[in-house]
């Protein structure tokens, strides 16, 4: 009776207290409120909201239903970074051994494709053999070693979190400020950390793709680490086009080492260059950005960072060979170019029908239990305001056969729009917004 109560509570417009957002979780944990049950209270209060003291209590008990990381043993100011999702958002892959190569300490907790977006933890698991499931034991010892451990959420972590992570996923009810807030700062307070950086993506490919509510969204998280002293900041980053050209795990996988090489798309390495010197200032590492900005860029330029890639992908039991031989990576066994048929302007590449089409061709969730084909996806070179020919190669399909081949293509005819220069519309500052807990301000970059 208690979930009914629950539901019927949110259902009406009520609220929760601490103590029952506890009982909450109990009985969802142990089986006896049921999945349908949870799937109605998501969508009830998804429709009416929570209020603050809502989201702090929500965040409270996910942290709370599962162990904690403790690492102060390492002596190393510890960092990590979390997205809100995207479409070929791959910066985790590359930041976390770029940040580590620095002396930083990254325990990266990751989540699996979420929506229409991607997830690291696919990405990763397209590395053959590469395990992101391991204990909290394990991790902290990875972590000593090697400066860095890319991993999901073990029981062990936020169990709350990732039961509910799943089921937003499968019931369209991913898109709420309170939830997406206290889903990552549970799984993030829980790793031990001296900071944390955000990136929170705006625009149309985005969860919450307006700018008030991206920075109501990095304010709510920011206010939540400030309650367990781990300061965030946040940046608001462009989601209005794919963030790089691939878009698809594996695909991803090989983009993300090439800019580990010094050789990712600009609009990509902008990003996360932006986002690792946060870090290293919140580490204490570096003084001031530009000084933070010239060792990110010296640990690519050096290998250090690729190398720390290959070392984390062997100690997690992947194909280490990787970094030096992409095609190692599955490959699709078919591929097209995707050719404009106009001559003009790329007037839009749309973040979510590229996402949408990768999950359609295998490469993401249609359910909880899907079965993921990691070779599939686009490589997509049009941006917006790009002049384009008639004929002229937008992009690239990767298939596992000939009508997944005809799907991606149709995708893409719905995704990349080409017109007259006069119609090109503005798009958003790749990096738009920094905020701390002293305010925010404009960057337009
Ligand atoms: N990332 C998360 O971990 N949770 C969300 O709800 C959205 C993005």
């Amino acid at each position: 009776m208690l979930a009914r109560t629950f539901i019927e509570r949110k259902r009406d417009g009520g609220r929760l207290t601490k103590d029952e957002w506890r009982a909450l979780s109990a009985a969802y944990l142990s089986g006896e409120m049921a999945d349908y049950q949870m799937s109605a209270f998501l969508m009830a209060a998804f429709l009416n909201g929570l209020d603050e003291a809502e989201t702090h209590a929500l965040t409270q008990t996910m942290l709370e239903s599962g162990d904690t990381m403790r690492l102060a043993h390492l002596g190393l100011p510890t960092v990590d970074k979390h997205s809100t999702g995207g479409v070929g958002d791959k910066v985790s892959l590359i930041l976390a051994p770029l940040v580590a190569a620095c002396g930083v300490a990254v325990p990266m907790m990751s989540g699996r494709g979420l929506g229409h977006t991607g997830g690291t933890l696919d990405k990763l698991e397209s590395i053959p053999g590469f395990r992101t499931g391991m204990s909290l034991a394990r991790a902290t010892a990875q972590l000593e070693q090697l400066g860095c451990v890319m991993i999901g959420q073990s029981d062990e972590i936020a169990p709350l979190d990732r039961r509910l992570y799943a089921l937003r996923d499968a019931t369209a009810t991913v898109e709420a400020v309170p939830f997406i807030a206290s889903s990552i700062m549970s799984k993030k307070l829980a790793e031990d950390l001296t900071g944390l950086v955000l990136d929170i993506k705006q625009g149309s490919g985005a969860f919450i793709p307006g700018e008030e509510q991206g920075l109501e969204l990095a304010r709510t998280m920011i206010a939540l680490g400030e309650l367990h002293d781990c300061p965030v900041v946040a940046l608001l980053t462009a989601m209005d086009r794919p963030l790089g050209h691939a878009c698809g795990n594996a695909l991803e996988v090989e983009e993300a080492i090439h800019a580990l090489r010094g050789e990712g798309p600009s609009d990509l390495m902008e990003v996360t260059y932006a986002l690792a010197a946060e870090m290293l200032l919140l580490a204490g590492a570096e003084g001031d950005r530009a000084a933070a900005l010239e060792r990110l860029e010296h640990a690519i330029s050096s290998g250090d960072a690729a190398r720390h890639f290959q070392r984390v992908i062997e100690a997690q039991d992947g194909n280490p060979g990787v970094v030096d031989d992409p095609a190692a990576l599955p490959q699709a066994p078919a591929s097209a170019v995707f050719a404009s048929s106009d001559s003009g302007v790329v007037l839009e590449v749309n973040p979510r029908a590229v996402g949408l089409g990768v999950i359609s061709m295998g490469g993401g969730r249609t359910r909880m239990d899907s079965q993921l084909d990691p070779a599939v996806g686009f490589v997509i070179t049009a941006k917006p305001g790009m002049a384009v020919r008639a004929g002229e190669p937008l992009a690239t399909v990767h298939a596992s056969d000939d009508s997944g081949l005809e799907r991606g293509m149709q995708v893409l005819g719905n995704a990349i729009r080409v017109g007259e220069p006069a119609d090109a519309a503005d798009v958003l500052p790749l990096i738009g917004w920094r905020v701390t807990s002293a305010g925010a301000e404009r960057c337009d970059s």
